[in-house]
C-alpha cells in the first residue's frame, strides 16, 4: 500500500516508524488539510481530551455531535460544560424522529436483537448525510487502540479513506488519556467515575467491570462491538502504517 494519496504523504516520522505525538498528527492534518478538517465526538473522556488539544491548534475546527436521541443525560450535560469551557464550533446532526416512536417512550428502546438496524439509521446515516453535507477532507476521531480487540490496530492516520481518518490518540493508553483530562483540568462525563469508560446511547451501554476492555460495556453479550460509522469496506481499521512499505519522507 503506498503512504501517499492525491500528493499528501504520511508524516516522514511515521513511515520510519518513530514516535510520533498527537499534537504532530494534528499539525500535520491543518498544514495539509487546513479548514477542510471536522472532528467527530461523543463526549467520551478520549473525546474532550482530544477537544482539548485541537482547541489549542484550531479553535474554530467544527466539531461534529450526533445526536441519537438516546444519549444519557450527563453526556448532554458534559458537552454543554464542553461547548462553555472551549468556545466549540459545535455542529449537532439530529437523527429525524421514527414515526413509530415516540421519545419519551420506552417503545424507542432498541430491541436487542436490531442493534444493526438502529445504529444504521441512527449513527451511520446521520454521520453520512453530516460528511456530505459538511464536505470534510479529513475527519478526526478520538479512537485509541487501547479500547478494544477491534482498534488494536488503529492506525494514525489513515490515508486510504475518504475522508481522510486522523487518529491523533491511537496509541495513548488509558492512563496516559487519564493523565492528560486530570492535569489539564478538561471536563468530563461524570458517568466515567461510575465505571461507564465507554459512554454511547443508554439502552446499549453498561458500566465495565475491573480488567475488561474500556468498549466492554457496549453492546454487551452482543455479537457487535462498532457502531459503524469507522466501518470502511467490512473493517474497522486500515492497515497500520508501520506494515506499509517505506517511500519517500514528508516531515511533519
Ligand atoms: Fe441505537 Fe443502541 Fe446504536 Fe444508539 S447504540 S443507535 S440506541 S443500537
Amino acid at each position: 500500500m503506498n503512504p501517499t494519496k492525491g500528493g499528501i504523504s504520511l508524516p516522514g516520522a511515521l513511515i520510519r516508524g518513530e514516535e510520533v505525538s498527537p499534537a504532530e498528527v494534528l499539525a500535520w492534518t491543518l498544514e495539509h488539510f487546513g479548514s477542510r478538517v471536522i472532528m467527530t465526538t461523543a463526549f467520551g473522556l478520549n473525546g474532550v481530551a482530544l477537544i482539548h488539544m485541537t482547541n489549542a491548534f484550531e479553535p474554530s475546527m467544527p466539531i461534529l455531535f450526533i445526536d441519537t436521541g438516546f444519549h444519557f443525560p450527563e453526556t448532554l450535560e458534559t458537552k454543554h460544560r464542553v461547548v462553555e469551557r472551549y468556545g466549540l464550533n459545535l455542529i449537532e446532526y439530529r437523527v429525524p424522529p421514527h414515526p413509530e416512536f415516540d421519545e419519551n417512550s420506552s417503545a424507542l428502546v432498541p430491541s436487542p436483537e436490531a442493534p444493526e438496524l438502529c445504529c444504521a439509521e441512527r449513527k451511520v446515516e446521520t454521520f453520512q448525510r453530516a460528511l456530505a453535507e459538511l464536505k470534510p477532507d479529513a475527519v478526526i476521531s478520538a479512537r485509541s487502540r487501547h479500547q478494544s480487540e477491534t482498534r488494536s490496530e488503529l492506525a494514525l492516520i489513515e490515508l486510504e479513506t475518504h475522508p481522510v481518518q486522523v487518529n491523533p490518540l491511537a496509541q495513548l493508553s488509558l492512563e496516559e488519556v487519564e493523565r492528560y483530562v486530570r492535569e489539564n483540568e478538561v471536563p468530563y462525563n461524570p458517568l466515567y467515575d461510575q465505571g461507564f469508560k465507554s459512554v454511547g446511547c443508554w439502552p446499549c451501554t453498561r458500566p465495565v467491570e475491573p480488567g475488561e476492555d474500556v468498549r466492554a460495556g457496549r453492546w454487551s453479550g452482543q455479537d457487535k462491538q462498532e457502531c459503524g460509522i469507522w466501518i470502511v469496506d467490512g473493517d474497522v481499521v486500515r492497515r497500520p502504517q508501520d506494515e506499509r512499505p517505506s517511500s519517500e519522507p514528508n516531515s511533519v
